[in-house]
Parts: structure tokens; C-alpha cells; sequence
């Protein structure tokens, strides 16, 4: 049988996932880390490590006229928090407009003290966890439909009040094997939760046992919802089985306020390209206790490099998180 282009395309991206594992079986020391001051360079690095040249030209060659849309090319991760940005600011709207109406004001003062400390306390950050996920496309669209279809749930309940919440899905690279290994007494915290999160995930057939990386698929956004009305309309909906996340609130989300000392619009700035990092660092570091971020392998940054091409689909359309309730 012929192979078709798309047939092609899927295998590179399997040979990406498979060197990957592999490099993660074996000793963290036999493959080197990424290298170079400028995450250019990295990326280029561990694109072409994995032979995704097709990938890494994309992104050396964007331009105006030919955008690669990566999040690890500083221009297209721009473009990207540009547009979560205006999904956030379109919700605001109407809010701005009650504080407008109430003020008595013509135009907002978008300086004043008034206006931000209004707007800073009654917009939320809320972040919630789907799962930690085999690091493959397949299996990062179906904890992504999960979560839709656990959205639309959501949404066609009787809500007791009525809101909005804006944001976007983040693949956050998680070697698992070492953290859950880690005898960093600061980590506590997190290994119980991808423990949980790990056989939440096994529960839904999104990891096998035994994988070593897997990708955090998690969201953050921005609601006009307080913790109160969020417990009220997602129940328990965002619990893993029978519990809820670890040092969650009780509706398993993580609601947290805006920085008072920062400005409104800087805080949703901020908010809307936080989950759009370039990441060539883990968050969390595996191998010692002292040093907060790692870097990745080259065929764990490829990997996930050409992950995000797979499924963010056009405009990052895929990564969009938007609803809104009653
Ligand atoms: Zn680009």
C-alpha cells in the first residue's frame, strides 16, 4: 500500500515520541540538554535532533507572509497571547461597563485606584487539572474533548447565578518518574497531585503504566465567577474519581485573586500569556533539590514542540477555553 503524506507526517512525529521515551528510560546523562543562550537556538537544536526539519524551518523561515505559529517563536507566541487576550477582553466588557455605570463616570479612568481595585477583586485567576497524558497527540485530544464535553455538562445545569470564564489549555512536560522519586521535601505537594492526577489518567485510558514522561494538561483563565459561585455551578464535576485535587479548593479549581499592587490591565496582560510559555525548562527539577529548573532533553523539547503543532490547530483555536454560565 501506498504511503500517503499524512501517513508521513504521523510516523515523524511517532519516531519523535518514540526516541523520547527512549531517551527518557535511559540515564538523563547520555543525551545532553538543551543548549544555548536563546531559546532559538534551543529549539532549532532539538528539532533537528528529532529530524522535524520540516518543523524547525517552519519556524527559522516565518514571516510575515508565512507564519509558523509555534509558541516557541517569539513573534507567533505574541500573536498567540494577542488573541487569548482579546477572548478575556470580550468578556470584560459588560463588567468595565457595570463599574462605568456605578462610578458615574463618562469614560473609565483606567488609572485610577478606584477602577483597579474594583476590577482586580472581582476578576478571578481559576486554574483547573484534566490529567497527566501521554505525550501524543491522540491522547491529548481526548483529555482536551474530555474536558469540553465536561464543560457542556456544566453548562446546561440551572445556574443560581450567571458568569463567564476565559482562558486556555497548557502541555506542561512532567517527567514523573523522577518526581514522583524526588526527596525534595518542597515537592510534597506536587507528587501527590501527579499521583493522583497519573491514575486519574490510567483510569481513562489517556497513560499506560510505566511511560516516565507524560504532558500536564491543565488551564488557566480568568472569571468574573468568585470560589462561592464556582463550587455552586461545577459541583464536583473537576473531582478526580471520589477526591479532589490536592490542596484544591472544594471544587477541585484553583481560585486565586489578581495582584492588588499590579494594575488591572497589567494583571490580564500577564494572565493571557502566562499559559503560553516557551518552555525549554521543567517547572519542576528532578534530579536535585536545589535546582528549580531543568532543562529539557532535546528530544523531550522536540517532542513537545511538535505536540503543540499537532493539536493547537489554526489560531491556537484548540488551546481556547471560553464559556459562559446562566
Ligand atoms: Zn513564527
Amino acid at each position: 500500500m501506498a504511503t500517503t503524506f499524512q501517513q508521513l507526517k504521523d510516523n515523524r512525529f511517532e519516531d519523535a515520541v518514540r526516541i523520547m521515551r527512549e531517551a527518557a528510560r535511559l540515564d538523563r546523562t547520555h543525551e545532553e540538554h538543551v543548549a544555548g543562550y536563546h531559546v532559538r537556538t534551543r529549539v532549532q537544536n532539538a528539532l533537528r535532533y528529532i529530524e522535524n526539519d520540516k518543523l524547525a524551518d517552519k519556524i527559522r523561515d516565518c514571516s510575515r507572509s508565512a507564519r509558523c505559529q509555534s509558541l516557541w517563536c517569539s513573534d507567533c507566541r505574541r500573536t498567540a497571547a494577542d488573541a487569548i487576550e482579546r477572548q478575556m477582553r470580550k468578556r470584560l466588557v459588560d463588567d468595565e461597563d457595570l463599574y462605568r455605570i456605578l462610578s458615574g463616570e463618562v469614560e473609565i479612568d483606567r488609572e485610577s485606584d478606584a477602577f483597579n481595585s474594583h476590577m482586580n477583586s472581582s476578576i478571578h485567576h481559576v486554574s483547573g487539572y484534566v490529567g497527566l497524558v501521554s505525550l501524543d497527540a491522540d491522547n491529548v485530544r481526548k483529555g482536551l474533548e474530555f474536558d469540553k464535553r465536561r464543560w457542556k455538562r456544566i453548562r446546561e445545569r440551572k445556574h443560581s447565578s450567571s458568569f463567564w470564564i476565559a482562558g486556555n489549555y497548557e502541555l506542561e512536560l512532567v517527567n514523573y518518574r523522577y518526581l514522583l522519586q524526588s526527596t525534595n521535601p518542597g515537592s510534597d505537594k506536587k507528587q501527590l497531585q501527579i499521583a493522583q492526577l497519573l491514575k486519574h489518567s490510567i483510569d481513562q485510558g489517556w497513560i499506560t503504566k510505566g511511560e516516565n514522561i507524560g504532558v500536564l494538561l491543565h488551564w488557566h483563565a480568568v472569571s468574573n465567577a468568585d470560589k462561592r459561585q464556582l463550587e455552586d455551578a461545577i459541583g464536583t464535576a473537576y473531582w478526580l474519581g471520589d477526591q479532589r485535587l490536592y490542596k484544591s479548593g472544594s471544587s477541585g479549581l484553583y481560585v486565586q485573586r489578581l495582584h492588588a499592587s499590579k494594575s488591572f490591565d497589567k494583571n490580564i496582560q500577564k494572565l493571557a500569556s502566562y499559559a503560553l510559555k516557551s518552555a525549554t525548562r521543567y517547572k519542576h527539577s528532578f534530579t536535585g533539590s536545589d535546582v528549580g529548573d531543568e532543562l529539557m532533553l532535546n528530544s523531550e523539547l522536540g517532542a513537545l514542540i511538535g505536540l503543540y503543532h499537532s493539536i493547537q490547530g489554526r489560531s491556537w483555536r484548540s488551546l481556547v477555553l471560553t464559556h459562559s454560565m446562566g
